[in-house]
Order: C-alpha cells, then structure tokens, then sequence
C-alpha cells in the first residue's frame, strides 16, 4: 500500500460532479478573468471569514506582495516575520523593496515568538507578517498588542490556515490584511494558481483591486504601477464549490491528526500542540525528532510520503546573504529545520491509511 506525503488526486465524485457543472458553463460564457465566479467568491470568503472586504489575486504570495504595496510598504522599511515558512514569505517583503527582519519561533508552535519581537523593532519597522504555519494560529493578542503600541501594521500570512480559529474568529480576518493561497496542496486549494486578500479597511482593499490590474482607476488611466494579478473565472468556480466543504475537510483532517497524536503519545517525538482557543487547521501533521532523516527512510522503504517543511530556515537562504545573518542566529528555527517531518495528512486519508502509518512510525521507535 502507498500512502503519498499529500494526495490532491482522485476527488471524491460529489465534489467533482459539482465541480464539473461550475466549469462547464464558464467555458462556455467566453468570460475568462474577474467575473461573476470571482466577485462571487470574493463575497463568499469575505462572509465566510467575517471580513469586510475580500480581493481575489493571482496568487498567495501576491497576496502578501500586494498587501504590503497598498500599505505603502517600501524600500527603506523593515518587516518582521519568521525565518521558519515558506520563502514567500519574505520573498514578498524583499519583492516590495522593504527589509525582511527575521525573529525566532517557539519551539512548541513553530510560530513567531511573540516574546523577541519588540526587541527587533527600530524606526525603521512598518510591519509584523506573522505565518500561521501548519494551520495553526499564531498568538494573535501578543502581536497585535506590540503593533499597537508601537504603531505597525499587522498582515497575516494565512497560506496554511484557512478556516483556523483564533478565539473564536478566523485567522486572515485579524490583522490589517489577511492573505490566503490556493495552491492546489493547500487545506482551500484549486485547481492551478491563485490567492486572495481580506481586509476591513476600504482604502486597502480598493488600493489592492486597482494594483492587480496595473494600477488602472479606469480604463487606461493608470494611477500606479500595478501588475497582473488577477484570478480566473476557472479557478473561483473550483473553489466556490470546495468553499462549501472546507469545514468538513478540516475536520476530517483534526481528526487524523488526534489519532496520530494519541498513538505517538509514548514516542520519543515532538507531537503538534494543540492550543486552548485555537483551532488547528492542520495543513500538515509536523513531528519533531532528532532521527528525522533515518525515519523518513524508513516510511519511505515501506511506501509511505513524508516531508521537510521547511529544510533551510530563510535567513540562511543564498539570496538573503546581504541581510548578514548567520548560522546560530535562530537556533529554534534552525533546529526544526533539522528535525522537522511532516506526515501523510488530508480529508481523505482512509482509517486504513492511518493506520498503517501509525503502525510504521511506532515500528521504527520499537529498536530505542
Ligand atoms: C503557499 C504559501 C505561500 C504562497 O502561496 P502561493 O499561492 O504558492 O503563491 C505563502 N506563504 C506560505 C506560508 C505558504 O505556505
């Protein structure tokens, strides 16, 4: 039996018959970019996540970029994030010209530590980009107090959480502007490319809508220099239909990971916390082991995925050598880079399934 790290073949036949009467239509109506599907869409996930304002882009990471550029984040600017995400991260912040300024993680959540953050703000900070990573809520009070008090904006990368909980409200709709993926392997994915910006803040979302479309006000008439980042009628067909079951899917996906959690309970590994108040969306099932590699050689001999989200931390990437960081600057970050393994988790991942990865994980430790 093969059990792959992520499976976003095979939908199941509900899904995809209901996808199938979305597309059709589309194909057939000759309108292709920013049409009824992506205004409808954009309402949709605005209700869904109790945000004034939702604006459909091209992707997550313009999400971030554009975001950043309608908060008039630029060169000469720094943002703080986590050196432990996917580079889009801070690759957004570079690509708007600012300084991404890195903080490390806590070592039980993987998310920004909340507790170094106000010791790297300087005059020249304008931002927090907290991630919440693997589908878990960063902590949202302890940001948004420091980015009060000192004046910041908060944008929330919100990639791997959609439909995550923060004390009752979803992560995305916390912060200034929230920024979501759908990158086919994320928990809301799509069929190919495509990301979306919240807000409650009109100016932000008006600035972002012009900014995806060359910055035209009206047409031909340019009042920035935006880009090209729009989302396909496609695409907001697809999702419009997997929106109506993403609450299901996560659920479905806390389950799995309970299950493993309680069967490795006795192991020497690092399990995901669960925190009071915060639902875990679970995008991936990360543990933590000193014997990461030879265990992932050991579930893949026997047929099963696992993966190293993420492997080199951001301030050790080449492309940021001019920022000076070192190894040793972010030991926490640095050590999950070296432990961290990420286990076989989605909707539908069978109890058969489950088990047989419980059975292999559980296997390899017996020798210990
Ligand atoms: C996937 C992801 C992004 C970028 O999204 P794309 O749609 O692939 O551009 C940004 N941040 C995080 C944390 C992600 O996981």
């Amino acid at each position: 039996m093969k059990i792959p790290l992520i499976r976003i073949d095979g939908q199941d036949p509900t899904t995809l018959s209901l996808i199938n009467k979305r597309v059709i239509p589309v194909l057939h109506s000759g309108h292709f970019i920013l049409g009824e599907n992506v205004h409808a869409l954009e309402k949709e996930i605005a209700a869904k996540v109790d945000a004034r304002y939702a604006v459909a882009v091209a992707s997550g990471s313009d999400a971030l970029y554009l975001s950043l550029l309608a908060l008039g984040i630029g060169p000469g600017d720094e943002v703080i994030t986590t050196p432990f995400t996917f580079f889009a991260t801070a690759g957004s912040i570079a690509r708007a010209g600012a300084t991404p300024v890195f903080v490390d993680i806590d070592p039980q959540t993987f998310n920004l530590d909340p507790g170094r953050i106000e010791k790297s703000v300087t005059r020249k900070t304008k931002a927090i980009l907290p991630v919440h990573l693997f589908g878990l809520a960063c902590d949202m009070n302890a940001i948004r107090r420091i980015a009060r008090k000192r004046g910041l904006c908060v944008v929330e990368d919100a990639a791997q959480s959609f439909g995550a909980t923060y004390e009752g409200r979803m992560t995305g709709s916390l912060g200034d502007a929230g920024c979501y993926s759908f990158y086919p392997t994320k928990n809301l994915g799509g069929a190919g490319d495509g990301g979306m910006v919240v807000t409650s803040s009109k100016r932000i979302a008006a600035k972002i809508r012009f900014l995806r479309d060359h910055g035209q006000t009206k047409k031909y008439h340019h009042e920035w220099v935006g880009l090209n980042s729009r989302l396909d009628e496609l695409q907001a067909a697809v999702l419009r239909v997997k929106l109506g079951f993403i609450d299901k899917w996560n659920r479905q996906r806390r389950f799995h990971a309970a299950e493993y959690s309680k069967n490795f309970a006795a192991l020497a590994i690092q399990t995901p916390v669960e925190v009071v108040g915060r639902s875990h969306a679970f995008h991936l099932y990360s543990i933590l082991t000193p014997r990461r590699d030879e265990l992932a050689a050991s579930l893949a001999k026997n047929g099963i995925g696992a993966g190293i989200y993420y492997p080199l931390p951001l301030h050790l990437q080449p492309c940021f050598k001019k920022l000076r960081y070192k190894l040793g600057d972010f030991p926490v970050a640095e050590r999950a880079g070296r432990q961290i393994l990420s286990l076989p988790i989605y909707a539908n991942l069978t109890a058969e399934e489950r088990a047989q990865v419980i059975a292999r994980v559980k296997n390899y430790f017996k020798k210990f």
